[in-house]
C-alpha cells in the first residue's frame, strides 16, 4: 500500500523555526540548532534551536508564576480544561499521529492508537480526579486534662512546579501521563522532551493554550538532556522532578534531585521477562511473544525481552516464530499496512547491533532477523535469540528493540528464581490456561506490575512503575496523588 498523504497542517508546523514553548507562547531557542530526523529515511524533518539556559529559567519562572492561580483555580474548572485537551487531541488525532509517526518511526496506526486514543483516554481519567483529591478526617489519640477536645484533618496540597522529563518512544502518551496528573492536582509544569522527538509537544503545548490553559501552565523546553536537565532539576522552582527514561540517565536524575531535596518519581526500563507454562499450545505461546515483545519495533519500556519456554516446547516455538517474524511487513511508518517501521534513531540500531554482536561472541544463536536492513533509514530485522545461558548479556542487558531471548526450562520454579535474580523489576507476564497456577507466579514475580496472559497494556486505573532498579513511585490510578501532593496535617483544640 502506498503511503498516506501528509495532511497540509503537518506540513505546515514542519516548516515552521521551532525552539520551544513557555508563557503560553512558541519561542524561537536561543541556542544551537538541532536537527529533527526522519528515523525511515535519515532525512531531517526539521531544524530546532536549543533553549538557553536563560530560556529554561524563563519556562520555571513562567510555570511557577502561574502556580498560585492554577491551585487556587476551582477544581471543576482545572478538570473541564483537562476534557477539553482531551476533545482537541481527539480531534487533531490525525495531525498529532503523523507527525509523531515522522519524527519516532512508529507506525501511523499505532501513533493514533496508542499515541493519541491514548492520551485521550488518560486525559479524560485524570480529569475526572478533579475534585476527588481530599485529605481525610482523623480521631486524635491525646487525652484531655481539662476538658478540651482535638480533631485534625489533612489536605493534599499541590506541590508546586513539576520537572517533567519524558524520552522518544511514546513522547505524546508519557509526557501526557505526567502532565494530566501534574495538573489535575493543582501543580504547573515544565516538559522536557527527548531531542529526537521534540515537535508533537510543542503543536500540544500549543492546542493547550487554544483550550484556554492559562499562559505558564504547560511549558515545552527543548534542547541536550545533558544541560537542560541539571539546570532545570536545580532550579530553585523546581518542587519535583517526574522522569521518565533509561536507567542510567534516570539514576543520574535521582541523585541530582535528591542531593536539592527535590521530590522524584522514576520510571526507568529493565529487562522484562514473560514465563510461559507448559499447558499453552505453541501457537498460543507465539501469539503471547509477538504480543509481549515486538510491539514499536519493541522501544516499550515494559515490552518482555527474556522469554522463558518449556524445554520440550522451545524447538517448536522458535520455529513457527521465525515463520511469523520472517513475514512481519517492515517498511514506511506512514504505510498503513507496514507492521514494523524502524527503530527511533541512529543511536538505538548502533546499540542494539553491538549488542547482537557480543550475543555471537558469546555463542547465542541468532534464530532469525540479527540484521540492520540496507537503506536510508534506521530498519532492524525483528530478531529472536536462543541465548547460551541465562548469564547470557542479552538475558541482562535491555536492547529496546525487536530482539527477544528466548531460553528454556525443566522446572518453572527454577525460572521463577532465575527472573527473579534481575535487579530489574519493571514488568513480567505469566502466561498459562491455569489461572490458579498463573495466579500464584504472579504473586512471587519481582516487578511493579505482573500480567496473566497478556503484556504490555497500561490502563490510566491501574498503578504502574518499577521496583527494584526499575525505578521509584507509581503513576495512575491513584497512587499518583503522592507524587504531586504534599500532605498537610491540621490539628485543632477546642
Ligand atoms: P534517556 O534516559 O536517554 O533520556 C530520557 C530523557 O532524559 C530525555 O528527554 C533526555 O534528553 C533526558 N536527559 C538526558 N540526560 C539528562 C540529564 N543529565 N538530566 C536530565 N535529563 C536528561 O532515555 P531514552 O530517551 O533513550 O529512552 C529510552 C529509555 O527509556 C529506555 O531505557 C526505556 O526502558 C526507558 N523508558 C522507561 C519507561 C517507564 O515507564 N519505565 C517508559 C519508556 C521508556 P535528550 O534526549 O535531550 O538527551
Amino acid at each position: 500500500m502506498p503511503q498516506i498523504p501528509l495532511l497540509a497542517e503537518v506540513t505546515t508546523f514542519l516548516a515552521r523555526p521551532h525552539g520551544s514553548y513557555i508563557e503560553g507562547t512558541a519561542v524561537l531557542g536561543d541556542d544551537a540548532p538541532f536537527h529533527v530526523i526522519n528515523p525511515a529515511t535519515g532525512e531531517p524533518l526539521a531544524t530546532l534551536n536549543s533553549a538557553s539556559q536563560a530560556q529554561a529559567d524563563a519556562a520555571m519562572q513562567s510555570a511557577q508564576q502561574a502556580f498560585a492561580a492554577w491551585r487556587d483555580m476551582p477544581t471543576l474548572h482545572r478538570g473541564t480544561l483537562l476534557l477539553k485537551l482531551a476533545d482537541k487531541l481527539a480531534e487533531k488525532r490525525e495531525e498529532l499521529a503523523q507527525l509523531e509517526s515522522l519524527c519516532s518511526g512508529k507506525t501511523i496506526q499505532l501513533a493514533r492508537m496508542l499515541e493519541l486514543d491514548q492520551s485521550v483516554a488518560f486525559l479524560r481519567y485524570f480529569a475526572g480526579w478533579a475534585g476527588k483529591i481530599n485529605g481525610e478526617t482523623l480521631d486524635v489519640s491525646l487525652p484531655s486534662f481539662a476538658g478540651e477536645k482535638y480533631t485534625a484533618f489533612t489536605r493534599r496540597q499541590p506541590l508546586g512546579v513539576v520537572v517533567a522529563i519524558v524520552p522518544w518512544n511514546f513522547s505524546i502518551m508519557i509526557a501526557v501521563w505526567k502532565i494530566a496528573a501534574a495538573l489535575v492536582c493543582g501543580c504547573t509544569v515544565v516538559v522536557k522532551p527527548s531531542e529526537y522527538t521534540p515537535l508533537t509537544l510543542l503543536r500540544l503545548a500549543e492546542l493547550a493554550t487554544e483550550c484556554g490553559f492559562p499562559p505558564g501552565v504547560i511549558n515545552v523546553v527543548n534542547g541536550p538532556g545533558g544541560e537542560l536537565g541539571p539546570a532545570l532539576i536545580g532550579h530553585a522552582n523546581c518542587a519535583k522532578v517526574s522522569f521518565t527514561g533509561s536507567v542510567a540517565t534516570g539514576n543520574a536524575v535521582g541523585r541530582a534531585a535528591a542531593a536539592q531535596g527535590k521530590r522524584v518519581t522514576l520510571e526507568l526500563g529493565g529487562k522484562n521477562a514473560a514465563l510461559f507454562l507448559n499447558d499453552l499450545s505453541v501457537t498460543e505461546m507465539v501469539n503471547g511473544i509477538v504480543e509481549a515483545g515486538y510491539l514499536n519495533q519493541g522501544q516499550i519500556c515494559a515490552a518482555a525481552e527474556c522469554f522463558w519456554l518449556p524445554a520440550d516446547k522451545i524447538d517448536a516455538v522458535l520455529q513457527a516464530l521465525k515463520t511469523r517474524l520472517d513475514s512481519t511487513v517492515i517498511g514506511s511508518p506512514l504505510d498503513e499496512s507496514t507492521a514494523m517501521g524502524p527503530l527511533a534513531n541512529r543511536a538505538q540500531l548502533e546499540k542494539i547491533t553491538a549488542l547482537l554482536a557480543t550475543a555471537r561472541r558469546e555463542g547465542d544463536e541468532i534464530v532469525c532477523g540479527g540484521e540492520a536492513i540496507a537503506g536510508g533509514g534506521y530498519f532492524l530485522q525483528p530478531t529472536a535469540i536462543r541465548v547460551a545461558s541465562a548469564s547470557s548479556t542479552l538475558m541482562k542487558e535491555e536492547t529496546f528493540g525487536p530482539v527477544g531471548s528466548f531460553i528454556s526450562y525443566d522446572d518453572p520454579e527454577q525460572a521463577l528464581q532465575n527472573i527473579n535474580a534481575s535487579p530489574f523489576g519493571l514488568a513480567a507476564s505469566v502466561w498459562s490456561r491455569n489461572i490458579s497456577q498463573a495466579l500464584r507466579f504472579s504473586e512471587r514475580l519481582e516487578a511493579g506490575i505482573v500480567w496473566i496472559n497478556m503484556h504490555t497494556f497500561l490502563d490510566p486505573a491501574v498503578p504502574f512503575g518499577g521496583s527494584k532498579g526499575s525505578g521509584s513511585g507509581r503513576e495512575f490510578g491513584s497512587a499518583f496523588i503522592d507524587d504531586y501532593t504534599e500532605l498537610k496535617s491540621i490539628m485543632v483544640r477546642y
